[in-house]
C-alpha cells in the first residue's frame, strides 16, 4: 500500500484563521494531540527570537513524540543577499527542528511585483536556501508559493523554480494553492506535470487552501496524480476560507482511495481528535463537518434509520466507527454502554450494567444540555464516580454570594462569600479576587484549605469561556472550561449554565474535587 505523509500547519497557517489564539501551552497540547493521531509532521511555525515563539520551541525540545517531526518554517533568503548571511535562514538551521520548511516563489507575478528580483536571482535564492539548509543539517521541504497560478501563468517559470528547490536538495517540493482558486481537475494535471518535469528524484506535496471549496478535492486531485505529502489543517483551520482540512483528506485517502496515512486505531481517534482541537482552539466543532462532526451519520427516524438497520451501507458512505464517529439515532445502548465501561475502566472504575445504563442517560442528558466531556475528562471521571458510588463530595454546600462594585474611582473590586460544611462543620469564609471566579476560587479554598491542606498544589492554568448560543446573546448558555494542575497530572473540567458565575463554579468544584477522590 502507497503511503501518504501528513503534514498539519494549524500552528502556522492555522493561525491565520479568524479567532485563533493559542497560548504556548495550547500549542503544546495540539502538538500531542496531533501526534497521538499520527500526523508525520507538524509545522510549529518560525522559531524567532520573540519570547512566546522561543518558549514553544524549547518545550518542543523536550517533548518525546511517537510519531511526529516538528517542522521549522521560514521562507527563502532575500534577494541579493548571501544564504549564509540572511539572519532568518541562520535561526532556521538553528533551531531544535530536523525539518525546516521554506516557502519561496513560483509564480513570476510575485517575482516581479512583489519581491521584485530579476528571474534568475529567484531561482539562485530558492536554490541557495534549500542548500544552505541541508549544509546545516536539516531535511528540507520546499513549498512553491502560488505554484498553480505560477503555473498556469507560465508554466516553464514554475516548473524551474520547483527545480531549483530539488538541485538545492529538498527532499520534497509541496506545491501551494496560496490563492485557494484552482478547480481539481487543473491541479491533477498540474501536479502531474511536475512529478513528469522531475522524474521521480524528489517526493511531490500539495498545500492547498479552500477559497473556491476545493481544497479537499484539490489534495485528492493531487495525491491521484502522483502527490505523496499533504498540507493542511485538521478542522480546516485557516486565514480567508481556510486550508485543506485534513480530517476529511485522512478517510478519503485511506478508506476510498487505498493510500495509507494513518494506522487504522489512529483514524479511528480521527473524530475525537477533531473535537479537542475544536475546544482548544475555542471553536465551535461544526456538527455538519464531514466524517466526524455530531450529524455526520445523523439519520432521521423512519425510513433512513430503518435502511441503515437493515444494512448500513443503505444510507452511509462509510462506517462511522472507522473515523471514531457514531451513528445518531441508532446509537444503541450497548454501544453507548460499551463506551462507557471503557472509560470506567481507565479511570479504574468498576462498573455494572445498571450503572453504564444510567450514566449512558446521565451523559445524554448532560451533552444536550451543553456539556461537552472532550476536553473535560475529569468532570467525566466524576460523572461516572456519581453514577458508580465512588464519589466523595469535598464539602456540602450551603451557598455562595459574589459582589462586584464599581468605585467611583473606576476600580472594579469583587467580593466572594463561600457557607460550605465538612463533615458537619461549618466555615464560612470572605475573599477578595480581581474577578468574581478568582475571588470564588480564594473563598472556597481559605473555607476548606485547613481540612485539605493539599489543595495549596491544585493551580487553575487555564479558563476558557464559550458562549454556547450565540443567537441569544447575553441570555446564552455559557460554558466554561478550566484546566488544573497540581504540578504532575493536569486536568481538564466543565461547567455549564445560563450563569456564567454559576458555570465557573461548577468547573471550579469538579476541579478540586477530582484531585481529591480515593485512587
Ligand atoms: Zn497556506
Amino acid at each position: 500500500m502507497d503511503q501518504v505523509k501528513l503534514y498539519d500547519t494549524t500552528l502556522r497557517d492555522g493561525m491565520g484563521g479568524y479567532g485563533m489564539s493559542l497560548s504556548v501551552g495550547e500549542k503544546v497540547k495540539v502538538v500531542q494531540a496531533l501526534d497521538a493521531l499520527g500526523v508525520h509532521f507538524i509545522e510549529a511555525g518560525f522559531p524567532s527570537s520573540n519570547p512566546k515563539e522561543a518558549e514553544l520551541f524549547e518545550r518542543l525540545a523536550g517533548l518525546e513524540l511517537r510519531n511526529s517531526t516538528i517542522v521549522a518554517f521560514g521562507m527563502t533568503r532575500r534577494g541579493g543577499v548571501a544564504a549564509a548571511e540572511d539572519p532568518a535562514l541562520g535561526t532556521l538551521v538553528g533551531s531544535v527542528a530536523p525539518v525546516v520548511c521554506l516557502v519561496g516563489k513560483s509564480w513570476r507575478l510575485h517575482v516581479e511585483k512583489v519581491i521584485r528580483v530579476p528571474e534568475a536571482e529567484n531561482l539562485a535564492m530558492i536554490r541557495d536556501s534549500v542548500a544552505f539548509c541541508r549544509g546545516g543539517g536539516k531535511r528540507v521541504i520546499f513549498d512553491a508559493e502560488h505554484f498553480f497560478d505560477g503555473y498556469r501563468d507560465d508554466a516553464d517559470f514554475a516548473l524551474a523554480c520547483v527545480r531549483a528547490a530539488a538541485e538545492g536538495g529538498a527532499e520534497n517540493v509541496t506545491l501551494c494553492d496560496t490563492n485557494g482558486g484552482s478547480l481539481p481537475a487543473f491541479v491533477g494535471a498540474a501536479t502531474a506535470a511536475v512529478l513528469a518535469d522531475l522524474g521521480g528524484t524528489v517526493e511531490v506535496g500539495i498545500h492547498t487552501h479552500n477559497d473556491a471549496e476545493c481544497a479537499v478535492a484539490n489534495s485528492l486531485a493531487a495525491v491521484e496524480a502522483g502527490a505523496r505529502l499533504v498540507q493542511g489543517c485538521v478542522n480546516g483551520y485557516g486565514e480567508r476560507c481556510g486550508n485543506a482540512n485534513l480530517a476529511s483528506i485522512v478517510p478519503a485517502l485511506q478508506l476510498k482511495m487505498g493510500f495509507e496515512a494513518l494506522g487504522p486505531e489512529q483514524l479511528e481517534s480521527l473524530a475525537p481528535t477533531s473535537h479537542y482541537l475544536d475546544e482548544l482552539c475555542n471553536m465551535t466543532p461544526d456538527p455538519d463537518r464531514p466524517y466526524v462532526g455530531r450529524n455526520a451519520f445523523a439519520h432521521k427516524a423512519g425510513m433512513h434509520a430503518a435502511g441503515v438497520a437493515a444494512d448500513p451501507s443503505t444510507f452511509e458512505h462509510v462506517d462511522p466507527a472507522a473515523v471514531g464517529n457514531s451513528r445518531e439515532i441508532l446509537a444503541s445502548e450497548l454501544s453507548g454502554k460499551a463506551t462507557i465501561r471503557s472509560q470506567a475502566e481507565l479511570a479504574g472504575l468498576e462498573v455494572d450494567d445498571e450503572a453504564a445504563a444510567r450514566a449512558v442517560e446521565r451523559l445524554k442528558e448532560r451533552e444536550h444540555a451543553g456539556y461537552h466531556y472532550e476536553a473535560a475528562p475529569a468532570s467525566f471521571e466524576l460523572l461516572l464516580r456519581r453514577e458508580t458510588g465512588v464519589y466523595e463530595p469535598l464539602f456540602e454546600l450551603e451557598g455562595f454570594r459574589v459582589i462586584t462594585e464599581m468605585r467611583e474611582d473606576g476600580r472594579v473590586v469583587t467580593d466572594a462569600t463561600v457557607k460550605v460544611f465538612v463533615d458537619g462543620e461549618r466555615y464560612v469564609e470572605e475573599a477578595e479576587g480581581n474577578g468574581p471566579v478568582n475571588a470564588l476560587d480564594k473563598a472556597l479554598r481559605a473555607a476548606i484549605g485547613s481540612r485539605y491542606p493539599h489543595l495549596a498544589d491544585i493551580e487553575l492554568t487555564n479558563y476558557k469561556v464559550r458562549i454556547l448560543d450565540e443567537t441569544h446573546g447575553t441570555g446564552a448558555i455559557t460554558r466554561v472550561l478550566l484546566d488544573s494542575t497540581d504540578g504532575q497530572e493536569e486536568w481538564g473540567t466543565i461547567g455549564v449554565s445560563e450563569n456564567i458565575i454559576e458555570a465557573s463554579w461548577e468547573a471550579l468544584v469538579d476541579s478540586l474535587e477530582y484531585a481529591f477522590q480515593p485512587r
